[in-house]
């Protein structure tokens, strides 16, 4: 990959890692927001509707998932930008070969080539056994 390749997927990556981060600090402060409504004290809206607190409950678990999966996502931009540094990006970390730029275009923290990718999601379709 020549540099000003290299440059143009790390303005996106470095791009990607601040919008991401600026969208967790978010749902943990719409956390901490929740969290804060609820210790209050206002009895009729928490304790006495079971069905509000079930709702309540779903928009909690939808918001750690939400951070979890955000999170492994701003991992591999990290991975990605680290990869960059040592001149490894746009090579796929399985078999060494560059990763398709259309690929790259569509996600540029991808770790491996379509065929890698499509190799490791098959060995998780038959539940990870012997390869
Ligand atoms: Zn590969």
């Amino acid at each position: 990959m020549n540099k000003k390749d290299l440059q143009k997927y790390e303005a996106i990556l470095l791009d990607e890692r601040k919008r991401f981060i600026t969208e967790l600090a978010q749902i943990k402060s719409e956390g901490l927001m929740a969290s804060q409504k609820e210790s209050s004290g206002d009895l009729s809206s928490a304790s006495y509707h079971p069905a509000d607190q079930g709702s309540d409950t779903m928009e909690k678990e939808k918001s750690v998932f939400l951070a979890s999966s955000k999170g492994n996502e701003l991992y591999e931009i990290d991975q990605a930008l680290m990869r960059a540094k040592d001149g490894k990006f746009g090579i796929c970390d399985s078999c060494g070969k560059e990763v398709d730029p259309a690929r790259l275009e569509a996600m540029p923290y991808a770790r491996y080539c379509i065929k890698c990718s499509r190799q490791a999601e098959q060995l998780v379709k038959n539940g990870n056994k012997e390869q």
